[in-house]
């Protein structure tokens, strides 16, 4: 959302006025220093008196210890010389004086009221005007637009309605969503129906879910079904540095609203505003209080038969303000979650509709391998795929740039330029074997769909990836197990054979670690602890970690406790290891041959009897093709 271009109505920047007072003020101050005083120049008392007969004295001041006079001909611009003699104790001072007209006095000379306006009022007036210019900046953003800076404006974007607006049939899966939002539509279609029968719809609606499940795609489709102009509008927005300029933008949105209902405003990372208002000490946050304060308003304010709904998006519904949710305002609640297998699979169709897709495409097998994607990553992952098709020259898009694709998505591109020292190479070879292994003797570990050694862009230099036959939607116990299981494997993989363990295994570690946590302190999975929580606040959908709730007493038995599991995990890995020895450097060296193994391979040379298999599959293996 582009506003920058719109804030400052003035040309050029505040600096720039800024930088023209600081030198209107110091000339108007040299100005009129030298018209008080200028520089002085000492002369002896013969000389004074030589110049008094002269007739070239204007004015003399006669202080106690020095006399000051100026000489004649000065005007307004120019300063006639002014001078300083010692005062001497001269008794016919007074009368030659007189003699030759010059004007004297006891006090400061050449002080006219001119002088008077010039060194006192103008520096005044203008430190005033000044000051009386901040204020009017500031206080720009509180008028709601007609300040100087134009602060205040509504930074909405108005979509109008067009023949490619978004329908539901954009939206893949999300059935549950689309279900809710239908009557909506129906309503922004023929409100009279509702009308005549007196049912209020709900003024607004909460989408809520993790970033990229198509929140607000769907609020376009249904302003698209609908065939209603759509407002769209994060939440930030409305957080501005002035106070008070955020609720003029709330005020501005729903004027602007009003004058084009039946409409769809969106509002996006509400959240941003809509955060529970604090009550407990200092109000450091008074600005977004009152853009929510607005926004509540505004809402309690319109017709709820105009046809204006309000859509809100979040992706953390617990730290919504109370007052949002109640009836009047987004009282319904619309979850738009991660899609499941058949959801993956939709969105994987609806965005190959445009595109050249080959016959061998199973999109079944990508929805599978792409557990935990959201609809922006499959997305991306059709992009992907096509941009690979056209750059390998496929006459469209095939499976294999699909499942690189999935790979890149995922881990980043390959990193072909980094060289990874022979021995370094073996190693990792060895530590995600490890993790193959072991997943696959584990009873309740996923199986291995597939294994590289191929660096990526996201810092990966290998790994192996897992990919479940069905969806869960429950973890046992034992399946949280295996997997910590499975994470401490390449570590002690690369402990087993090489006696000494890498930085490698740094992201497994951060894994194993918060999954150890979690089951003792969330999933009550611990003996230790049993059914207790120690833990709240952590946030579903952004897999935010939470807060321990416990004494520091306990907090340190969590710590045993998390460290007990990882030690329990790590020996059991090791366990399993040590019992599969050979396979473990047979496949290692395997890997280190083919860089990429995908899982029925790795299965097969595992369950094959050892010495046949090794004499068959240390063959040279054929062109491993392409190695994504
Ligand atoms: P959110 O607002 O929830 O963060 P978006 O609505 O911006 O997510 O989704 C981003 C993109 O992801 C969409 O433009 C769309 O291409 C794709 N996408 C997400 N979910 C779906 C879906 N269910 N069906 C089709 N495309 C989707
Ligand atoms: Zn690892």
């Amino acid at each position: 959302m582009n506003n920058d271009d719109k804030r400052f109505k003035l040309p050029g920047s505040p600096w720039f006025y800024i930088v023209l007072a600081l030198v209107v003020m110091v000339t108007v101050n040299a100005f009129t220093m030298s018209r008080l005083g200028g520089s002085v120049q000492t002369v002896d008392y013969s000389t004074f008196t030589e110049m008094v007969e002269k007739g070239q004295v204007e004015a003399v001041e006669i202080g106690s210890s020095v006399i000051t006079f100026t000489t004649k001909g000065g005007t307004l611009f120019s300063q006639s010389a002014r001078y300083q003699t010692v005062a001497i104790d001269d008794q016919y001072l007074v009368e030659r004086l007189l003699q030759y007209g010059v004007s004297f006095a006891g006090e400061q000379v050449g002080l006219s009221l001119f002088d008077i306006l010039l060194v006192y009022v103008l520096p005044l007036a203008f430190y005033g005007l000044l000051i009386f210019w901040v204020i009017k900046l500031l206080r720009g953003g509180m008028s709601g637009g007609i300040g100087a800076m134009g602060f205040g404006k509504s930074s909405a974007k108005l979509y109008e309605v067009s023949a490619t607006s978004k329908k539901f049939t954009d939206v893949a899966g999300q059935d549950e969503a689309k279900e809710a939002l239908i009557e909506l539509v129906d309503f922004l279609h023929q409100p009279e129906k509702y009308r005549s029968i007196g049912a209020k719809l709900p003024k607004g609606a909460l989408l809520v879910g993790p970033p990229g499940t198509g929140k607000t795609l769907i609020a376009q489709a249904v302003a698209g079904e609908a065939g209603v102009p759509f407002f769209f509008v994060s939440g930030s927005a409305f957080v501005e540095m002035f106070v008070g300029a955020g609720a003029a933008r709330v005020r501005d949105l729903f004027k602007q609203a009003n004058e084009k209902a039946p409409c769809i405003v969106f509002i996006d990372e509400i959240d941003a505003i809509g955060k529970k208002r604090d009550t407990s000490g200092i109000n450091v946050n008074d600005e977004r209080e009152q853009s929510l304060n607005q926004l509540l308003a505004e809402m309690d304010g319109f017709d709820p038969n105009k046809g204006i709904v309000v859509l809100g998006a979040t992706n953390r519904p617990e730290i919504l303000d109370k007052a949002l949710l109640r009836p009047g305002r987004f009282d319904r609640r619309i979850a738009v979650d991660l899609p499941d297998l058949k959801g993956r699979e939709a969105v994987l169709k609806v965005h190959a509709r445009p595109i050249h897709m080959g016959k061998d495409v199973d999109y079944t097998a990508i929805a599978k391998a792409t557990v935990g994607a959201s609809g922006a990553d499959l997305a991306n992952i059709i992009n992907e795929a096509a941009l690979r098709a056209v750059r390998m020259g496929h006459p469209a898009v095939l499976q294999q740039d699909l499942e690189a694709a999935v790979d890149t998505v995922i881990a980043g591109s390959e990193r072909k330029s980094l060289v990874v020292p022979p021995k370094e190479k073996r190693m990792i070879a060895c530590h995600e074997i490890g993790h193959a292994l072991v997943a696959a003797k584990e009873k309740n570990a996923a199986p291995v769909h597939k294994i590289t050694i191929i660096p990526r862009t996201s810092g990966a230099l290998g790994y192996t990836m897992q990919v479940d036959e069905d969806e869960h939607v429950l973890h046992s116990r034992e399946d949280l197990l295996a997997r910590m299981t499975v994470l401490t494997a390449g570590r002690a993989a690369e402990q087993f054979m090489f006696g000494t363990c890498t930085t490698g295994a740094s992201n497994d570690i951060e894994q194993l670690t918060r999954l150890a946590r979690s089951m003792v302190t969330r999933f009550g999975m611990s003996g230790k602890f049993g059914m207790m929580s120690l833990e709240s606040g952590g946030s579903a959908y952004l897999g935010m970690d939470g807060q321990l709730t416990c004494s520091l007493d306990t907090a340190t038995l969590v710590d045993q406790e998390v460290q007990r599991l990882i030690g329990e995990s790590f020996d059991r890995a090791t366990q399993i290891l040590k019992e599969n020895a050979a396979k473990l450097s047979q496949l290692t060296n395997y890997l280190l041959e083919k860089e990429t193994l995908l899982g029925d391979e790795f299965m097969e040379i595992l369950n094959a009897s050892a010495p046949e298999a090794l004499e068959k599959q240390s063959a040279p293996p054929a062109e491993s093709g392409d190695p994504a």
